[in-house]
């Protein structure tokens, strides 16, 4: 089309065109739809409505209330090549718009019967251009709203070959659904609606992204996410992904934007999964909607003519920010595990899971996979308050503990308990009625070991109940990481070395793991005869559990090597934790469960052990007052 008229859409130079990855934009219904969203994103508007009918196969309509047209740039946007969103190759390489193919308009309306609306909001007078396959049918002024309205009928009417190729209404309805989310979570600024056959699908109000999700979604769904945001002088990244126990056994809700373009990366959703590192299962898939803003220049968004690939300039700093910002979100957030009453708050969902026998089997169940099915059964929810621990009372407690002023409110449990564990327990030979206090007025307890197994806990909102071994598990599986990188541990000497034969095999992964054994803490010489003189132990081991220990870490390593397939030192670390770590059954002096709350709260993961299981439990206060009817 010649015109002398300046227009604000220009064809593209051959040169420029060529450089354009080439490729059919419209394969079906929703490719249309995604092309006129954007259009209506790129022309600023904050109002775009999406009507559809039989999943666009007779109508698709995108409304917005953008920049509009003039007549000649509505005629010119119809050219193949024409576009008003770049100029030259500098422009290719600093894309920030969505569109900038100047191609879309040109593929649609010469396999659709298009008409287009538009005006500006400076013209009086709009203009209608109605194509039918490539051919002007019609050009005449009206009176319409500012903006652009394009409607797409007949989708490849003159191609029955491509139009007999879609699929049933129901899939193609999918594919615009999905676009359509896609567009509505990259904008939440925008005002959204979506009809299909007359049919009212999404009213989206303008908001931040937590309001977008939540209409999209569902409220719970967005309550259960938890933020990321990290940011350097290169690059930013925000959004938000979802709580361990709430991931899919699919790939679904996975969202990546870059500078606000929707777009795919196995390696980055890589990255996302191993920064949850152990909080997830194989076979799980975290949710997520991640937003990388990025110099344009150093991500290339013309690999594939749907533009829903891309690629970076250097990958590999990015996969490492954004694991970095994934594990730094999950550590922020707190993910303990809150046992609360269903919303509902029937007879069953009221019973408390582990005050009820019959539940026994889900309890156990509960304890052992830190999963969703786990929260559905119980209505837990993982809340985002962050614990805080009655400092002002331990100390007191501490005080109290120092005078020895001995009464327990578990008096009659734990003399049972003491009598059970006077040979078990490895827990120094210092007297057992360790948290034992004067009962008064003044005095209040907060801190107490329960079954021997679980440590209790007053908080600011409640009660939290710390599994002992798994927390241990924890604190002492982070310090063998650390030591092992730093790889200078602390030891404690042996007054008198300890002689410590192994078999055959095990003397080998010994030998195999000797540095990082040395790492760890523990000092040796190798002698003949398939033993080792040793000398030092890492601090955190109990006098007396020295050899045992050492033999028990060859045997995790190879269980877990075997089952697991861990790495060298993950493994190491995971085994040394598990066999060091104070067991079920072992009693603890006050101070001792202090220090593990202290150890516990000072790990980078807390709420869980290096398996993924939880180490902490929640019972809020109001819960308690609801169970107990006084709400
Ligand atoms: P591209 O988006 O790649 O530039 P298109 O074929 O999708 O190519 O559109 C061609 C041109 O038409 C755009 O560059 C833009 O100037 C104009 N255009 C298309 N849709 C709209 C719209 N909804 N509002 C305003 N201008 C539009
Ligand atoms: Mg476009």
């Amino acid at each position: 089309m010649e015109t002398n008229i300046e227009t604000k859409i220009k064809l593209l130079p051959q040169a420029l065109a060529n450089k354009i990855a080439a490729g059919e934009v419209v394969s079906r219904p929703e490719s249309v739809v995604k092309e006129l969203m954007e259009n209506a994103i790129d022309a600023g508007a904050d109002n775009i409505t999406l009507l559809i009918k039989e999943a666009g196969k007779t109508l698709i309509q995108v409304i917005d209330n953008g920049g509009g047209m003039s007549e000649e740039d509505a005629l010119m946007s119809f050219q193949r090549h024409s576009t008003s969103k770049i100029k030259d190759y500098e422009d290719l390489e600093n894309i920030m718009t969505l569109g900038f193919r100047g191609e879309a308009l040109a593929s649609i309306c010469s396999i659709s019967q298009v008409e287009m609306k538009t005006r500006r909001p400076e013209d009086e007078v709009g203009v209608c251009i109605k194509i039918d396959g490539n051919e002007f049918k019609d050009v005449s002024k009206v009176n319409c709203d500012k903006g652009t309205s394009i409607a797409v009928k007949n989708l490849f009417y003159n191609t029955p070959g491509r139009r007999n190729f879609l699929k049933s209404n129901q899939t193609e309805f999918r594919h615009i659904y999905e676009t359509f989310v896609k567009s509505a979570i990259s904008h939440p600024e925008i005002r959204f609606e979506f009809y299909n056959n007359d049919e009212l699908i999404f009213s989206l109000k303008p908001g931040g992204l937590k309001e977008r999700l939540a209409e999209v979604f569902t409220v719970q769904f967005t309550d259960s996410l938890i933020e990321v945001s990290a940011e350097n002088s290169h690059i930013k990244v925000t959004g938000y992904i979802s709580k361990p126990n709430f991931t899919k056994k699919a790939k679904q809700d996975q969202y990546f934007y870059i500078n606000n373009r929707c777009f795919f990366s196995k390696a980055l959703n890589y990255s996302v999964y191993t920064g949850y590192d152990d909080l997830i299962d194989k076979g799980d898939y975290p949710s997520f909607f991640i937003f990388i803003e990025l110099d344009p220049k150093k991500v290339d968004v013309n690999v594939h003519p749907s533009k829903l690939e891309v690629k970076f300039e250097d990958e590999r700093p990015i996969f490492g920010f954004i694991h970095n910002a994934v594990k730094e979100g999950l550590r922020k957030a707190d993910l303990v595990f809150s046992v609360g009453f269903g919303k509902e708050g029937t007879a069953e969902d009221q019973d408390m899971a582990f005050l009820n026998p019959d539940r026994k089997n889900k309890v156990s169940n509960f304890n052992n996979s830190f999963k969703r099915e786990a929260a559905e059964n119980f209505t837990d929810e993982i809340k985002r308050e962050p614990i805080k621990l009655d400092r002002q009372f331990y100390k007191e407690e501490i005080q109290q503990e120092k005078s020895a002023n001995i009464y327990s409110i578990f008096d009659a449990v734990k003399k049972d308990d003491d009598a059970e564990n006077e040979e078990t327990s490895d827990i120094n030979k210092l007297p057992h009625n360790t948290f034992e206090h004067k009962r008064s007025d003044e005095s209040r307890f907060n801190v107490w070991q329960f079954q021997n197994k679980y440590v209790l806990c007053q908080t600011e909102t409640g009660l939290i109940i710390i599994d002992q071994h798994a927390a241990h598990e924890r604190i002492l599986y982070e310090k063998a990481v650390l030591w092992l990188e730093s790889q200078s541990p602390f030891s404690q000497q042996l007054l008198i070395p300890l002689y410590v034969s192994f078999t055959k095999i095990d003397f080998e992964i010994f030998k195999s793991l000797q540095n990082e054994i040395q790492y760890l803490g523990f000092n040796f010489n190798l002698i003949k005869n398939e033993s080792i003189e040793l000398t030092g132990v890492p601090s955190d081991i109990k006098h007396g559990k020295e050899e045992k220990i050492l033999q028990e870490l060859i045997d995790q390593f190879k269980e877990y090597e075997m089952s697991l397939k861990l790495e060298k030192r993950d493994n190491l670390a995971k085994s040394y934790g598990c066999r060091s770590a104070i067991k079920a059954g072992d009693s603890l002096k006050y101070a001792e469960m202090i220090q593990l709350i202290d150890d516990l709260f000072a790990c980078k993961m807390p709420y869980v052990c290096p398996h993924g299981r939880p180490t902490i439990i929640r019972i809020t206060t109001d819960e308690l007052d609801k169970r107990f009817s006084r709400t």
